[in-house]
């Protein structure tokens, strides 16, 4: 190799290795865009409807504060549990079903299910299933992976096993900020008919998004919205698999 190629090679190489990385990444963390298998940001439809979603629970308090702000605003939510949550607080999870709520899959540990054998992921799935089951949940569980994060292993059993992976398109972003003017706006800024909303009732303790979620219901409700679980929307038809989408972020 002569000396220009050899600098062309040297320069080269590691740039494109780590074009590849930023892509990668990109691609791990992106709402709306997996490489295969069924997976839903959103739905497509011009009906005024949108799902409520709450991750990382049960935890002791927040959950019992949303289920009161669900039932006085008589609406049905979604909850994508941690198993080892709901290995804490089995009567918790139970009294959200109980309730009319739909409960999905959040995974056992809440690591991130990149860069992780498939044996491993496939037990985080299983295992939270299995708590699910034996609380008596029927028919088809859901599954939204933890942070969102997703690469090749995890679509891969998805969509092998025909499961549905759900994120969401509109984001409170409550594991930042408590800031309930902010958690709010977000919210109602980037809602839209057949949106799926993200709020957390688990990880660190949040009065903010207690006191956002009440004013986020009253104010879909002004504006003429009806909320549903995550399969009712999915129900609706006109669904896209977001898959088609190209990557958006
Ligand atoms: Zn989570």
């Amino acid at each position: 190799m002569n000396r220009k190629r050899w600098i062309r090679w040297a320069v080269g190489t590691p740039l494109v290795v780590l074009g590849l990385l930023v892509g990668l990444w990109q691609l791990s963390k992106s709402w709306t865009f997996q490489l295969f298998g069924e997976f839903y940001p959103r739905v497509e439809t011009s009906e005024k409807v949108v799902a409520l979603t709450f991750d990382d629970g049960p935890r002791a308090g927040q959950t019992e504060e949303i289920l009161g702000i669900l039932k006085r605003h008589e609406v049905k939510a979604s909850f994508f549990m941690v198993g080892r949550n709901i290995e804490r607080h089995p009567e918790l999870a139970a009294r959200v079903l109980a309730e009319g709520h739909q409960v999905g899959n959040h995974s056992y540990s809440h690591h991130r299910l990149v860069l992780k054998s498939p044996a491993y992921v496939q037990e985080e799935l299983d295992k939270t299933d299995a708590l699910l089951r034996g609380l008596g949940v029927q028919g088809e569980i859901l599954f939204r992976a933890p942070y969102g994060k997703k690469l090749v292993v995890l679509p891969w059993l998805l969509s092998r096993s025909g499961r549905k992976h759900i994120t969401f398109d509109a984001v409170s972003r409550d594991d930042e900020t408590q800031d309930v003017g902010l958690l709010t706006s977000r919210v109602m800024e980037s809602v839209r008919p057949g949106s799926i909303i993200l709020f957390h009732d688990g990880g660190q303790e949040k009065p903010g998004t207690v006191k956002a979620v009440d004013l986020v219901l009253g104010n879909l409700k002004e504006q003429g919205y009806r909320i549903v679980t995550v399969s009712e929307l999915l129900a609706l038809g006109g669904v896209a698999p977001a898959s088609t989408v190209p990557p958006a972020n």
